[in-house]
């Protein structure tokens, strides 16, 4: 297996460390502790996502482990990845709590969700949080390609993934470029601009034009480039037209009229502005 390149059947991509990770995952971020991201959870896994992306700071991994439970999917079917927290000290420590929250063994990748206080502190306790067995992969969120040689300078082993916002209107060019030079999947996170993406001329357009709703454009463009992509909704129907993404293409005319969307000059940035 190469890493880097898709399983058989197009739907996973595998990552640096042997592992898989699907194209097509939920975001869960902003959704609240309780019914709303149980529901949300549930009617993913009941349309066939098998990746789930939550966090520490989101305060509902509690939610994703009881629809989890509840869905009969078996555990090892389904990717689960969550974020350190990085105002906490201790990674592992924090994994811990994840797990009995999240009422399972092991997640399948464990992001440090912001590189708050420099690049490489808190990547010693990923690695061991990966040795313990506590995550089967381990990775980085919101690094420029600076950070990522940072880390990979530094550590025993390379980040898996570099979750970082990503979608045409936000095209980091260089960032995905020097990920992909150094083996690290980068995963798009607000494919749909947290929303705002979905109002756009061009994006409405080549919707119209090929049937789809502009929310399957913004999908596929990311599953086009072979890009692990993590829309949120806590619509039923939404959640099922998001993974309608596998069933029609964008041609070349289409990638190029919504690369040239790209806002960022192709940064190799992460962030035009850190919240931290
Ligand atoms: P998205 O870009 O996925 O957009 C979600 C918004 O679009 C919501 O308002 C949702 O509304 C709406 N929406 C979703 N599908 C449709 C549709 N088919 N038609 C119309 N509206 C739709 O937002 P996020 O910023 O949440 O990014 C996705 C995920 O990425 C997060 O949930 C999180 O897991 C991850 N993330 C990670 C970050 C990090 O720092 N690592 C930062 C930000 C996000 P509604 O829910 O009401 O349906």
């Amino acid at each position: 297996m190469t890493t880097g390149a898709l399983t058989a059947d197009g739907r996973a991509r595998i990552l640096n460390d042997g592992n898989q990770i699907p194209l097509l995952g939920l975001g869960v971020w902003q959704m609240s502790d309780g019914r709303e991201c149980i529901d949300a959870v549930r009617w993913a896994l009941e349309f066939g996502y098998r990746h789930i992306d939550t966090a520490q700071a989101y305060g509902n991994e509690e939610s994703v482990g009881t629809a989890l439970l509840a869905s009969g999917v078996p555990r090892d079917d389904v990717f689960l990845t969550t974020k350190f927290f990085p105002r906490n000290r201790d990674p592992v420590a924090a994994l811990e709590q994840s797990l009995r929250r999240l009422r399972v063994d092991h997640v399948d990748l464990y992001i440090i969700h912001w590189p708050e206080g420099g690049a490489t502190w808190a990547w010693p306790g990923m690695e061991r949080a990966r040795e313990l067995g506590y995550a089967r992969s381990v990775g980085v969120s919101n690094f420029s390609a600076t950070q990522l040689e940072e880390v990979i300078g530094a550590g025993s082993i390379p980040p898996a993934v570099n979750q970082v916002q990503f979608s045409s209107l936000h095209y980091r060019r260089a960032l995905l470029e020097a990920c992909q030079r150094r083996g690290v999947t980068l995963e798009a996170y607000s494919p749909l601009g947290t929303g705002r993406h979905l109002a756009n001329q061009t994006v409405r357009q080549v919707a119209q034009r090929l049937g789809r709703t502009p929310a399957q454009v913004l999908v596929r463009w990311c599953v086009q480039r072979d890009v692990p992509v993590i829309p949120k909704s806590t619509h039923r129907q939404r959640i099922e037209e998001n993974a309608d993404i596998f069933s029609f293409h964008l041609s070349d005319e289409d990638m190029l009229e919504l690369d040239a969307l790209d806002e960022t000059d192709g940064t190799d940035r992460a962030l035009e502005h850190a919240w931290w």
